[in-house]
């Protein structure tokens, strides 16, 4: 009976399937492999012995955590809206413009949230492909004619892509912005820390583009659930409508501004990590069997032979990957996040072996 409850268009859906077993070496989730810093843990456990109001509910509006952002970016804070993970406000934005009959315009592959949120509201999903023969490039006209066609709603590009780890350029992510007037462009930049290339300047100019932002990756805060938006104030008010009260916990706002007073060390990671890429990239494209895509983030694609063999048998060695090999367009890919020295080491040193004994 249940069953036929279920709207038609969530039925086929599965659950978000996260590896939950016991693992070595986790660099399945583009998660940080740094924790919290020392100088943010003294402060956190002050407050929590100090006066921690946790009886209370906390600021519905994160007017502090937005008033750090606004400085960190030099933009206005009434142009800022947190979320718990930029995912929710993925979902927010969705619901707030997206109904039956409306259409939105996604890269596949990337990031599945754009599509499942809009079937979710009822709307249209509609994917414009990127091709893995060019490393999976954006290509704008592509953007453009869609856009002519379907007239979306709601345009996405996740920059860097997950998983693909390529990006657009500041002047063609812009360039589609001006054309597609008509629609809001979403600028994911989830993994935008990671390179030197956001449209975060721009929400002043262009009343359609908004940018996300999560302090899930690079800052290394997975576990608080926070991200944000930022855009003109207009459009901020209009996500706002639909954000639910109180989204964000007393103690998530409070590290998230902890952690934006400590930039020195978060930038020192963040240096690590793309060093490690780059020295990953290296290494990985000496295996025998194993393709290499440039990124521009905290992950590396590759396409290996005899795919779900090799996740297999890492996963056998306690080394957690991501498996697409069954994905559109990512036939034979694996998604490895950059970890620390030491566990990218073991990884490279397991897959070596598997790769040279098939
Ligand atoms: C991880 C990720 C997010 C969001 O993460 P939250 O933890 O919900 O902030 C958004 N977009 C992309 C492309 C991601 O990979």
């Amino acid at each position: 009976m249940i069953e036929e409850l279920i709207r038609p268009e969530i039925r086929s859906f599965t659950p978000y399937n996260a590896n939950q077993q016991p693992y070595k070496i986790k660099l399945d989730a583009n998660e940080s492999p740094f924790n919290l810093p020392l100088t943010v843990r003294e402060k956190l456990s002050e407050f929590i012995k100090n006066d921690p109001q946790l009886n209370l509910y906390p600021d519905t509006d994160s007017i502090q955590l937005r008033k750090t952002i606004s400085e960190h970016w030099d933009v206005d804070s009434e142009g800022i809206i947190v979320g718990t993970g930029s995912d929710q406000l993925i979902q927010v934005m969705t619901n707030v413009f997206i109904g039956v009959g409306d259409k939105i315009l996604y890269p596949v592959p990337s990031f599945s949230m754009y599509r499942d949120s809009c079937l979710i509201a009822g709307g249209t999903p509609v994917k414009y492909l990127l091709n893995p023969e060019d490393g999976y490039e954006y290509s704008k006209e592509t953007i453009l004619e869609a856009y002519e066609k379907e007239q979306p709603k709601i345009i996405y590009i996740c920059n860097p892509n997950n998983p693909t780890g390529n990006i657009m350029s500041v002047s063609d992510v812009i360039d589609v912005v001006k054309y597609c007037r008509k629609s809001i462009v979403v600028v994911d930049e989830a993994y935008g820390e990671f390179c030197d290339n956001t449209v975060i300047p721009y929400v002043k100019e262009y009343e359609n583009l908004l940018v996300l932002r999560t302090f899930s990756k690079a800052y290394g805060l997975a576990g608080i659930r926070c991200g944000y938006s930022i855009s003109c104030k207009k459009l901020a008010s209009a996500v706002n409508l639909a954000r639910p009260p109180y989204n964000i916990s007393s103690l998530s706002q409070y590290i998230a501004q902890l952690i934006l007073s400590d930039k020195e060390e978060i930038n020192k990671n963040i240096e690590y990590l793309i060093e490690q890429r780059e020295w990953m990239i290296g290494k990985l494209s000496n295996i025998k069997g194993v393709e290499v895509y440039k990124s521009y983030a905290n992950f590396i694609l590759v396409k290996v032979d005899n795919c779900n063999d090799v996740y297999n048998r890492l996963c056998e060695k306690g080394i957690f990957v991501r498996n697409f090999g069954l994905a559109p367009l990512l036939t034979g890919c694996l998604r490895i996040s950059i970890g620390t020295n030491e566990q990218n080491s073991i990884f490279l040193d397991e897959l070596s072996t598997i790769c040279y004994n098939k």
